[in-house]
């Protein structure tokens, strides 16, 4: 007999992976009623409890049941960094032993968790020191909600998280199911109770997965461009080739017209000598015409063998300046914990078993109906 099957309890359900619906559906089963799921959800997201034996608002036979068969488990913490300017970055491991990473990063009014929802990421965009980790598999809901979990946890009851966006490692929309229920989560009253406007999926443009957001879950919506045509998006984001700015375009209307925000973030790393001139900046306009729309400039962050270089100053505020004489609200993002390598298209975790092959599997899931 090996040590594995020495230890052949069951694997325990982990409470972790459900968002109210899925409780009610799970508390349904055992034939107890839907607040349950609520009472669950307030002791394991507000009150921190862990052990069910303290759950006194639910039955004894009830509490026995779960102490036997259930479990509360985000992944394990195991590495911590702050950066000068107060970012702070997790390093998370799953059950696997891959890790992932978590920013924390806090401003005057505002307090934002950057989020990881893959092991890895399948899409091969250049500029992302990601795409070198290669993809290993998605993330749970639990390794998921597990990220705020611990995050709040280390941050204690002072300092409350306002902000999540879904912009760490990974590509969310590729994960549709499990970054839903964890965005449940995070935006449930009974659990951290974040607004929809606070709740932020970023996507290279997974067009039908979009569409399909749509219809599931009211978040904000950041799109990563990076490049005002066809021919420069596609070496850039070779997603495009899939999915071309046309079709994005329409698909980012169409979540304007009805997501909380009524306008698409677009997130455009600016490239020294690729992406960067008046002229693109022009083409940028154009292109975002009938979208109504915000522009996160951010200054490329280099990574070892990155082939790229950050634009200069001068070229950054030229770009600005030209969609805001067009009447478009464009930012320059400020970069944050770069001493720690927290900062965006740095997080690299640790991915085991490297490889891109599930990466057209992802996309036939992400296209069906
Ligand atoms: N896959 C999703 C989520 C990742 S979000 C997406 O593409 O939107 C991370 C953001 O940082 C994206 O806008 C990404 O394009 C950007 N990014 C990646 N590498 C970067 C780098 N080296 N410097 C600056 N931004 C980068």
């Amino acid at each position: 007999m090996n040590s594995a099957t020495v230890s052949a309890k069951p694997a325990a359900i982990n409470l972790l992976d459900f968002d109210r619906k899925g409780l009610q559906a799970f508390f349904a089963e055992l034939g107890e009623k839907p607040f349950r799921a609520t009472q669950l959800l307030k002791w394991i997201y507000q009150e921190g409890m862990t052990d069910f034996d303290e759950m006194t608002n639910l039955s004894k036979a009830l509490r026995g049941y779960l102490q036997e068969n259930c479990r509360i488990e985000p992944p394990t913490l195991v590495a911590e960094q702050l950066a000068a300017d107060g970012t702070c970055k997790w390093a998370v491991e799953t059950r696997c032993g891959n890790r992932v990473e978590t920013v924390y990063i806090p401003e005057e009014r505002r307090a934002t968790l950057c989020v990881s929802s893959q092991i890895g990421c399948a899409l091969a965009c250049r500029f992302c020191s990601t795409a070198q980790q290669g993809f290993n598999r998605n993330l749970s809901v639990a390794e998921i909600i597990g990220q705020v979990y611990l995050a709040q946890q280390r941050l204690g009851p002072e300092k409350k998280i306002t902000n999540v966006v879904l912009m760490g490692m990974g590509e969310p929309l590729l994960n549709f199911d499990n970054v839903v229920a964890a965005m449940n989560l995070m935006m449930d009253d009974f659990s951290y109770g974040l607004s929809k406007r606070r709740v932020t999926v970023s996507t290279s443009g997974v067009v039908p997965a979009m569409n399909r957001l749509n219809e599931v879950c009211d978040v904000s919506m950041a799109v990563s461009l990076h490049a005002p045509n066809d021919e420069l998006r596609d070496q850039l984001v070779p997603i495009n080739v899939k999915y071309p700015l046309k079709e994005l375009m329409a698909a980012c209307r169409e979540y304007a017209r009805t997501g909380p925000r009524k306008h698409i973030t677009f997130e455009y790393v600016m490239l020294d000598g690729v992406n960067d001139t008046a002229q693109d900046a022009n083409a940028l306009v154009k292109l975002l015409k009938n979208v109504p729309s915000k522009v996160n400039l951010i200054p490329f962050n280099p990574f070892p063998q990155s082939q790229y270089r950050c634009s200069s100053g001068a070229a950054i505020i030229r770009f600005r300046d030209v969609l805001n004489n067009a009447g478009i609200v464009a930012t320059i993002r400020k970069t944050r914990g770069e001493d720690i390598d927290a900062a965006c298209g740095q997080l690299v975790g640790q991915v085991q078993d490297k490889s891109r092959r599930h990466l057209k599997l992802q996309l036939a899931e992400a296209a069906r109906p």
